[in-house]
């Protein structure tokens, strides 16, 4: 199956697919490598910054006040693109967001496209939707072109081609590239000469395709420009040497001045690569004559983003800037791996923030896709509060599911309904704990319960359970109470 193309509505539930994952163990080897690999790298560099907290601290407060101005600095960024001479178009959905771009792509009559920075436009389905109509559109970041040329899809939002090894690589290029052509005749798995053949085979797209589609880390809403940061200097290629240039950008990464990239251009390289800077940073407005593309336009995406915006509780989601330091620490995701997650958002981001944009059945399985252990939020380089949104999804989902005869029948919520009452009267609590002493003790075995029967076995399938103390901490404490206050 073309995994590059698949359609969101076609990803499993997340329990099913990680249990497919986790049969992969090359796949896991690859995730884990990878993955302590970046984290070592961030954890150093963070390590040197004095002012880390303040720069997270000062991140939140950005993002926090363009939310809640958002409105008013779009507007500001439409006037600014303009004035420069560009065009910005404003697209409701994915749908709006695909048709554009096409429109535009047909007014030239392009049949190819070069592309780079794509999270957004995979968001929408973009590559799909432009060969449906005829137009071959060319990944020219690394990974994506990995990804692309092995009908995949990405695993991770900074490193898409993170569950792919060398060999993996090599065998893609030889398969789908000409290498003959580009003077590649054999090709080894060594790093460098893989990084070579992309080098040739890109370097024939960036020479001869006249139309650039690129996603953006930031848009400026005082300058109208929209910033890439990037290692490998393949974005710079492709915001400069199309004829006509097009922007596809979340409403989302606004941010109100050019001097608020101080922040971001600090935390996001230490956090997503565990480099002190980019390698690349370019940011473009407008036109020159006779200088890079002679026509620019920016889609603004909303997609979702306005009704997250709404929800003040979990508003905050949309300060991500996408740097995947979430996704390096969670142990699900070092087990499972960006497959499982159905989304082009995985990890931790991509469990709150794809369930708010998509209304879809495996969507809604997400949020439990993690162990709310909060190593997501103490990496986070703008503060999003992960477990607790977490959580919030979590309760929203299960009271919507209450709703219905099937729901309130659940083994589960009857179990949790009779939790509540029990931890609602203290007779009832002791009651229930005595008799629960009586009823383990067939099970116990030196000390620890490691099977429990039919439905319960679930509890002890992975893990042996302790079992109840002979004297609650309620007993304990009264008797102890009572004694010293004699
Ligand atoms: S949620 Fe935070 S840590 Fe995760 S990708 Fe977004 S900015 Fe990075």
């Amino acid at each position: 199956m073309n995994r590059y193309v698949r359609s969101a509505a076609e990803a499993k539930p997340f329990p099913e697919a990680a249990h497919q994952a986790l049969e992969d163990s090359q796949l896991r080897r690859n995730v884990r490598n990878a993955t302590n690999i970046i984290q070592a790298k961030r954890n150093a560099m963070v390590a040197e910054m004095p002012d880390w907290e303040d720069l997270r601290n000062a991140g939140h407060a950005i993002k926090t006040h363009t939310l809640k101005y958002l409105d008013l600095y779009l507007e500001d960024f439409e006037r600014n693109v303009t004035k420069a001479g560009g065009q910005v178009h404003w697209a409701r959905n994915a749908e709006e967001a695909n048709g554009i771009i096409t429109e535009i792509i047909g007014d030239h009559a392009g049949d190819e496209v070069i592309k780079v920075k794509t999270m957004t436009s995979h968001e929408t389905h973009l590559n799909t939707y432009l060969e449906e109509h005829g137009i071959t559109p060319h990944e020219t970041d690394l990974a994506d072109l990995i990804v692309q040329l092995g009908n995949d899809s990405g695993s991770h939002i900074v490193v898409p081609a993170l569950h792919i090894n060398r060999v993996q690589i090599r065998e893609i290029f030889e398969r789908r590239m000409p290498l003959a052509e580009i003077g590649m005749d054999s090709l080894s798995d060594d790093p460098q000469q893989l990084a070579e053949t992309a080098r040739r085979y890109l370097r024939q797209k960036f020479l001869g395709v006249k139309i650039g589609v690129s996603g953006a880390n930031f848009a400026v809403a005082d300058a109208g420009a929209v910033v890439i940061v990037e290692s490998e200097g393949n974005a710079r290629m492709c915001v400069t040497l199309p004829d006509v240039l097009i922007t596809l950008v979340g409403i989302e990464k606004l941010v109100p001045t050019f001097q608020d990239l101080e922040v971001f251009l600090q935390t996001l390289a230490r956090s997503a690569t565990g480099e002190r800077m980019n390698p690349y940073t370019s940011i473009w407005t407008g036109v020159t004559a006779g200088d890079g593309p002679q026509e620019f336009h920016v889609v603004l995406l909303d997609n979702g983003r306005t009704g997250v915006l709404a929800d003040s509780e979990r508003r905050e989601t949309l300060n991500c800037i996408r740097c995947g330091a979430c996704l390096n620490v969670c142990p699900v995701y070092h087990h499972t791996g960006g497959h499982a997650y159905g989304s082009v958002y995985q990890g931790p981001i991509g469990a709150i923030l794809t369930p708010q944009l998509e209304n879809l059945q495996h969507a809604r399985t997400l949020p439990f896709a993690s162990s709310l252990c909060g190593a997501c939020y103490d990496v986070c380089p703008v503060k999003i509060n992960i477990p607790e949104i977490l959580i919030s999804l979590r309760g929203e989902i299960a009271r919507s599911q209450q709703n219905s005869l099937a729901g309130r029948l659940h083994p589960e919520n009857i179990a949790m309904h009779a939790m509540a009452l029990v931890f609602s009267s203290s007779g009832l609590l002791n009651f229930s704990e005595a008799l629960a002493r009586i009823a383990q003790r067939p099970f116990v075995r030196k000390g620890v319960i490691n099977h429990l029967p039919g439905p319960l076995s679930g509890w002890t399938a992975t893990r042996d359970l302790m079992p109840l103390a002979r004297q609650s901490f309620r007993q304990w404490w009264s008797k102890n109470r009572r004694a010293s206050d004699q």
